[in-house]
């Protein structure tokens, strides 16, 4: 079964004050099997983070059809969302909130039963146990990513969304973000990662798509991919 099917997905930003408009995504298909771990690869400006904004429920796509385990996004939009759990790029937490609050927060809107006890048990899974209770302005970029990974597994979505995960981290970081996503897909849930490094998406994933304007120039399994390339 396919856990994400997108069908001539368009995404056209709007013109803002004297800025014209941009086609972000111009017409992009894409099949994600259930269980795989998914590499959108692409430079800067590609529309990888636009694609991923659209699954996340956070952009309103132009035009085309996303399905999210069969169920159109449009039709059922809390499903889609439950069955979702985004890492964004962005470090944007909110400065007076501890990790504790952010994922109780977090919980809460997702309906996750004893949040607290969810909470600690996911900060423990990203190592941030010790900082459970220090506020976001005072962790560390690393500690952040951490944290923004606990939100986005808070309330144990099938899919998991990782939008460049290890731009500009360390190697320590890396390794702990590779071992996560890993253990992840070992627990049966699909992953998808954009990322510009070929190494890493040569590393992690099962299949690979490459985007480029906009739209998907090459799409296959990774070894068939890379022999092509
Ligand atoms: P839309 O309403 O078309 O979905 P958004 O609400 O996503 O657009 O974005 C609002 C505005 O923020 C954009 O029209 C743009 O001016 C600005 N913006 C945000 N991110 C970017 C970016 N990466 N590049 C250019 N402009 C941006
Ligand atoms: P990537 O994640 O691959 O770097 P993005 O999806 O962020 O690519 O951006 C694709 C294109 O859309 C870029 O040209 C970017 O400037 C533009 N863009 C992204 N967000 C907005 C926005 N909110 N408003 C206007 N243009 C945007």
């Amino acid at each position: 079964e396919a856990a994400i099917e997108i069908e001539g997905l368009t995404k056209t930003y709007r013109a803002t004050g004297g800025a014209p408009g941009k086609t972000a995504l111009d017409g992009v298909s894409l099949r994600v099997p259930e269980g795989a771990v998914f590499g959108l690869l692409g430079p800067n400006g590609a529309g990888k983070s636009t694609l991923i904004n659209i699954l996340a429920g956070l952009v309103l796509k132009t035009s085309g059809r996303v399905a999210i385990w069969g169920f159109d996004q449009d039709v059922n939009p809390r499903n889609s969302r439950a069955a979702i759990g985004v890492m964004p790029q962005e470090l944007n937490l909110d400065p007076f909130f501890t990790p504790r609050q952010t994922l109780e927060v977090q919980a809460g809107l997702y309906g996750v039963p004893r949040a607290r006890r969810r909470s600690d048990e996911i900060l423990e899974t990203v190592g941030l146990s010790d900082k459970a209770h220090a506020y976001a302005r005072t962790l560390s970029g690393g500690m952040r990513r951490r944290l923004l990974l606990a939100k986005a597994l808070v309330h144990d979505p099938q899919i998991i969304v990782l939008d460049e995960p290890t731009a500009g981290v360390d190697i320590e970081l890396r390794q702990m973000l590779w071992a996560e996503v890993r253990r992840l897909n070992a627990a049966g849930k699909t992953i998808i990662l954009t990322t510009h490094y070929l190494e890493e998406a040569e590393e992690m994933c099962d299949e690979i798509a490459i985007i480029h304007h906009g739209r998907v120039v090459a799409h296959d399994t990774t070894p068939k991919l890379l022999a092509r390339l």
